[in-house]
């Protein structure tokens, strides 16, 4: 039988997206972005020179993102401060959108990118990587392009796109025991290259699947960048 979504969306269909840029005052740039129940903002700062001065590199500016998930951000408390799991998306993030960024532009310099997550129901480090991107430009950086980031699935038979916490967490019945039945594989993409700067693994899928997600990966994260710049222009036109 054909996967069901518990939410009744399509395959290729997201939860509900809202974006907004210029969401803090005092941050050089800012934005959120959600899928669903899924929220993040962020706010940018720099680039500034950075201390100490051991680490300036006098080539490039160096990125520094910060993901957090607040500890009201999930039905159980969820102990503050950093995990490993935290550490990691802070990682994959800055690797995501570095590529982007013109960081030879300003040597000797940081760009901070604080990533909160408010909110969380899965595919949080792809609102994050959104939000995170409106926010660089928002501040002014150059940038070559945008990223956008969609989590795809395997469930079941069926490749669907951002997937919800339920979804992530399905499974079947086998041999009286209950195995996990989904795949998540977040993706990002270059809006003008196609290029992807993030593709990360939670479970099984075969080459031919991987193909199917990126096709429809890179199907959705046009229309997320056409979210993207509708939200960054809305903020240049309130400023006239
Ligand atoms: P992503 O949010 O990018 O999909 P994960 O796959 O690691 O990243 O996490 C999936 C979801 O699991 C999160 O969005 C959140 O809803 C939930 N989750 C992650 N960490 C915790 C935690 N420490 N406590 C409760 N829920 C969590």
């Amino acid at each position: 039988m054909a996967y069901k979504r518990p939410d009744g969306r399509n395959y290729d269909e997201t939860r509900k997206i809202e974006a907004k840029v210029g969401i803090i005052k005092r941050a050089d740039g800012s934005a959120m972005f959600s899928f669903g129940n899924s929220k993040a903002i962020v706010a940018v700062y720099g680039p500034r020179q950075l201390h100490p001065q051991h680490l300036q590199n006098p080539e490039k500016c160096l990125l520094r993102c910060y993901y957090d998930m607040m500890s009201f951000s999930v039905a159980e408390r969820k102990r503050p401060g950093p995990t490993r799991r935290s550490t990691e998306v802070s990682y994959v993030t800055s690797n995501a959108l570095k590529k982007v960024l013109k960081l030879e532009d300003f040597p000797n310099s940081v760009i901070d990118v604080y990533i909160l997550i408010v909110e969380a129901d899965a595919s949080t480090r792809c609102a994050g990587i959104n939000a995170a991107s409106m926010a660089l430009a928002h501040a002014g950086i150059p940038m070559k392009e945008l990223v956008s980031s969609i989590s795809i699935g395997k469930i079941g038979d069926a490749i669907v796109a951002d997937l919800t916490k339920e979804e992530e967490d399905y499974s079947i019945k086998k041999d009286g025991k209950e195995i996990k039945a989904a795949t998540d594989i977040p993706f990002a993409f270059q809006s003008r290259s196609g290029k992807i700067s993030l593709m990360q693994l939670d479970g099984k899928v075969s080459i031919d699947d991987l193909k199917r997600a990126i096709s429809l990966g890179k199907k959705m994260s046009k229309k997320i960048i056409e979210i993207q710049t509708q939200a960054l222009k809305k903020v240049k036109e309130d400023k006239k």
